[in-house]
């Protein structure tokens, strides 16, 4: 670990990291860290002024990272993926990995507070839910959710532009969180999610750098989400004309799996593979 650590403080052009993670723990990436001694390098170059705080970005069951936290009590902050419609999810776990961050006093970052901009863009079923309240927009929705979650100390936005930026500030600026009524809207947002049996993919890309076949996954995800909340032509035009032009088709799959070992989410990406090619490639 010790020579990886000086290249990545060397690239990033810094004496020390306020805030290092090991990345991406699951039950089998914290088996390999535990066999590679990672914690314990990471605690010795804490000692050594070279990080400030040690913690770890989390995705699977509440039970893992119980498992973690007992087993590495020197962990000082967890970041897990938490937005209101995971929060309930059996496979996510969102509000249960928050408890036990919350029982072993660590303080909880969220990423995904928009799910991959899927809470950016709501389908008009749900949106209207939250136009009744007034003309904020649905992202703030879904920051000040998370931002309101007992034991959370920070609220990973994933901003892109200045607008987005501004709107962050402007209900982060004098925090409050949602009331009664938004919960209420957020809870009937979540059943129309819910009743469209979208695939629940955050866009992270980290399936895609291993694909033989070049299969632009999210974007054929994101193609039959479109498709399902929309039911026009526009994803067939960009699945056909842009996601497939230079990558793979979803029946380009040879099934080789390698993409499923690396998606945080444990979809079953050659299987909704199938999903999108029998709806785009008919
Ligand atoms: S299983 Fe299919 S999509 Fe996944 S890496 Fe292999 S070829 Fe690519
Ligand atoms: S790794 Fe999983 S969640 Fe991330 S983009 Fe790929 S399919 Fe989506």
């Amino acid at each position: 670990m010790r020579p990886f650590f000086e290249s990545q403080l060397k690239i990033c052009g810094v004496d020390y990291f306020d805030f290092y993670l090991m990345h991406a723990q699951s039950k089998d990436v914290f088996t390999h860290f535990k066999r590679c001694r990672a914690y314990e390098q990471a605690f010795e170059l804490k000692k050594e002024g070279k990080i400030r705080h040690v913690g770890l970005s989390f995705h699977d069951s509440a039970a893992v990272l119980d498992q973690i936290l007992t087993e590495y009590p020197q962990v000082e902050f967890v970041q897990i993926q938490l937005n209101y419609v995971d929060y309930e999810d059996p496979s996510v776990q969102s509000r249960k990995c928050l408890e036990v961050c919350n029982k072993h006093g660590k303080p909880a970052i969220v990423m995904e507070p928009v799910k991959g901009g899927n809470l950016v863009n709501l389908p008009a079923g749900a949106k209207k839910h939250f136009e009744a309240l007034g003309s904020a927009s649905p992202a703030s929705y879904a920051i000040r959710f998370a931002a309101g979650c007992k034991g959370v100390f920070m609220v990973l936005s994933g901003m892109s532009n200045m607008e987005q930026m501004r709107d962050n500030l402007s209900y982060m600026k004098d925090f409050k969180p949602l009331d009664e009524r938004e919960m209420q809207a957020v809870s009937q947002v979540c059943a129309v999610f819910k009743g469209m049996n979208l695939i629940p993919c955050t866009a992270c890309r980290y399936c895609t750098a291993g694909c033989p076949q070049k299969i632009s996954i999210p974007d054929l995800f994101a193609c039959l989400n479109t498709k399902n909340i929309y039911h026009d032509w526009n994803a067939n035009f960009y699945y056909n004309e842009v996601h497939t032009k230079t990558g793979g088709k979803a029946s380009a799959c040879i099934a080789c799996g390698k993409c499923e070992k690396a998606c945080p989410q444990h979809l079953p990406i050659r299987n909704l593979l199938k999903d999108v090619a029998k709806e785009f490639e008919k």
